[in-house]
């Protein structure tokens, strides 16, 4: 006798319940997604034990009728498509019809629904799949489904969930993307009995993301938007200092669909290279619209992922749109200063922080060390002390002075302090300069080759075979660079010129950097990355180091660069070069207002 059976429907539903309910949140998804589908205005949200007691959703949309109520926890049953035509133009977020039959195969499920031109309204009870028979019920217009003991005859499955804490999370994640997604809808969400958000339609995005987050959180976005070929972007971008460890915070739909998807992604990494460090996650909540026949979303069973057809058009407008906007933005990081209650909470900080990592700590540590020293050496003195008993100005008042007159002061060999419009800020001149030299190498790069200068004693390096393979290999990206590079004996060669603009970098150094740099695997095969990489290391190289004596004149002229250089406010490995001290800040801290 053969092996193979057919399967029973509720078995059937059991395995695509494996596919869309993964656990508490997904029914949440699920649920909310077919209210909005409904037309709703207003949804609540309630769960016990992070959903996995209760988890119900209750509506005032279009209402489910009698005859549909019993249907629609049939597996394959949807009001939203009927033809594979329509399948290619999906406006609604559901259309595969298998939420409802999925999630009643695996709990206990009431759900009570009225239309707006019936009398009553209608009830369904279901456990597992055995379905109780339609009912009148009295109910307000609308659809309210409970799902109650998720996976309970399914112990495996039931062993598998997390905490209820961990399932709340998820919940939460979930309840988070379709409240931005949708901020002209009520929406509220109530754990074991406590009201969690309760956002109304009334008060923007902004405001939502305020009330989902911190409300700093919502103040420090950054606005764009561009429309273009069909396609309308619209953003609300972290600032770098905001940047995180992970894409958590990075909020992405399509037509109010919740995505992620990689060139999107792509798009944003690059739109923020060289103003935050390439490990780092920008924030954003992005919001793209486009005509439902230019994507397809049937990829994918909880719909996460689409496949665009034109995904070149979607990266280029949202790289350019983001990109223009982040360069015209002056990013100077703010000063993180202590405050009364907690020192480690900080100015302009986002409340969702994590802990810094230690090299930025580091770095802070350093700048705050170089204002002690600096304020410990030339202490304030308040007027009509500023003169000793011999009636003698003292040295304090004298640095002060000349600082006003200057506006400017370097500290430590390192930083330096200079006067802005509402405060000052403090600049790493290593940085700065960084910055500077590397637009400087790349515009030059761009309309030609770099200007060079013999050396009067050619410098010799030794190298194995390989490397002087890549130097050969690459011999036009060499010479472009200015260097020229000659044999000098076996295993060896010499460097004769070098470029004037790197003049401050040693020869053999940059030129073992640069080897090592063509020797790279991961980059060799995108010439573009390779060369921005020479760049940034020959504009580290170049740059005024920390602890380099500057005199006026070179601060000077560091300042009036700083002006109209493009992303002055970061150096190319996208940390921040300024450190802004504002006013207010200042007057806070002093206890001045
Ligand atoms: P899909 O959303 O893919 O159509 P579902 O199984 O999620 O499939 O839902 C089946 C059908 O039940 C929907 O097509 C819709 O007609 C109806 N329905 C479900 N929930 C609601 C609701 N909250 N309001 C109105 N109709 C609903
Ligand atoms: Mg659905």
């Amino acid at each position: 006798m053969g092996q193979i059976v057919t399967l029973d429907q509720n078995m059937v539903n059991m395995i695509a319940a494996g596919e869309v309910i993964e656990r508490p949140a997904s029914v949440v998804k699920e649920l909310v997604e077919n209210s909005i589908d409904g037309g709703a205005t207003k949804i609540t949200v309630s769960v016990e034990d992070g959903g996995r007691k209760l988890i119900s959703v209750a509506d005032n949309g279009c209402g489910i009728d009698a005859d549909d109520l019993a249907v629609a926890f049939e597996s394959h049953t949807t009001s939203k498509i009927k033809t594979s035509l329509d399948l290619q133009n999906i406006s609604t977020l559901g259309f595969r019809g298998e939420a409802l039959a999925s999630i009643a195969s695996v709990a206990q499920v009431k759900a009570v629904s009225r239309t707006k031109d019936s009398v009553n309204g209608n009830c369904i009870e279901i456990d597992c799949g055995n379905k109780g028979s339609v009912k009148p019920y009295s109910a307000d217009y609308g659809t309210t489904i409970e799902v109650r003991d998720i996976f309970y005859k399914l112990p495996a499955r039931r062993k598998f969930l997390k905490t209820a804490n961990t399932e709340m999370s998820h919940i939460i994640e979930q309840f988070t993307r379709i409240a931005l997604a949708n901020s002209n809808l009520d929406i509220s969400l109530i754990a074991n009995g406590r009201k969690l958000h309760q956002l109304s339609s009334q008060n923007g995005l902004r405001h939502r993301i305020g009330e989902l987050f911190s409300s700093e959180f919502g103040e420090n976005l950054i606005e764009t938007e561009s429309s273009e070929k069909g396609l309308h972007i619209f953003a609300l971008l972290g600032r770098p200092d905001a940047a995180r460890t992970n894409n958590n915070f990075q909020y992405i739909f399509l037509n109010g669909r919740f995505i992620r998807d990689k060139f999107i992604s792509h798009a944003i990494k690059e739109a923020y290279r060289g103003i935050i460090e390439p490990n780092r996650f920008p924030v954003i909540f992005l919001f793209i619209q486009l005509p439902h026949e230019d994507y397809d979303v049937n990829v994918h069973p909880t719909k996460i992922e689409v496949r665009f057809y034109n995904a070149n058009l979607v990266h280029s407008q949202i790289l350019s749109c983001l990109r223009e906007k982040l360069l015209e933005t002056n990013f100077q990081t703010r000063a993180k200063l202590p405050t009364e209650v907690n020192s480690s909470s900080v100015a302009g900080d986002m409340s969702l922080e994590k802990p810094k990592r230690p090299d930025t700590h580091y770095r802070s540590q350093e700048i705050a060390d170089a204002m002690t020293e600096f304020f410990r050496k030339h202490k304030p003195i308040a007027p009509g002390i500023g003169q000793n008993v011999l009636g003698e100005k003292t040295t304090h008042y004298t640095v002060l002075g000349t600082l006003r007159d200057r506006k400017f002061l370097q500290i430590q060999d390192s930083f330096i302090v200079a006067e802005a419009d509402d405060g000052f800020v403090i600049i790493d001149q290593h940085a700065l300069h960084e910055r500077i030299m590397y637009e400087d190498l790349r515009r030059r790069i761009s309309a030609g080759k770099l200007e060079s200068q013999k050396l009067l004693i050619p410098e010799s390096f030794e190298l194995t075979d390989t490397q002087a393979d890549a130097l050969e290999t690459n011999a036009e990206l060499i010479e472009k660079l200015g260097v020229e590079v000659v044999p000098f004996g076996p295993k060896t060669m010499a460097i004769q010129a070098f470029p004037t603009l790197l003049a401050r970098a040693a020869p053999v150094d940059f030129i073992r950097d640069l080897i090592d740099l063509l020797d790279r695997k991961d980059i060799i095969g995108n010439r573009e990355e390779l060369l921005d990489e020479i760049l940034k290391m020959a504009a580290c190289k170049a740059a005024i180091k920390a602890g380099q004596k500057l005199n006026d004149g070179e601060i000077e002229q560091l300042l009036a660069d700083r002006e109209s250089t493009e992303c002055a406010s970061h150096c190319p490995h996208g940390r921040p070069t300024t450190i802004k001290f504002s006013l207010s800040e200042l007057e806070k801290q002093f206890k001045r207002t």
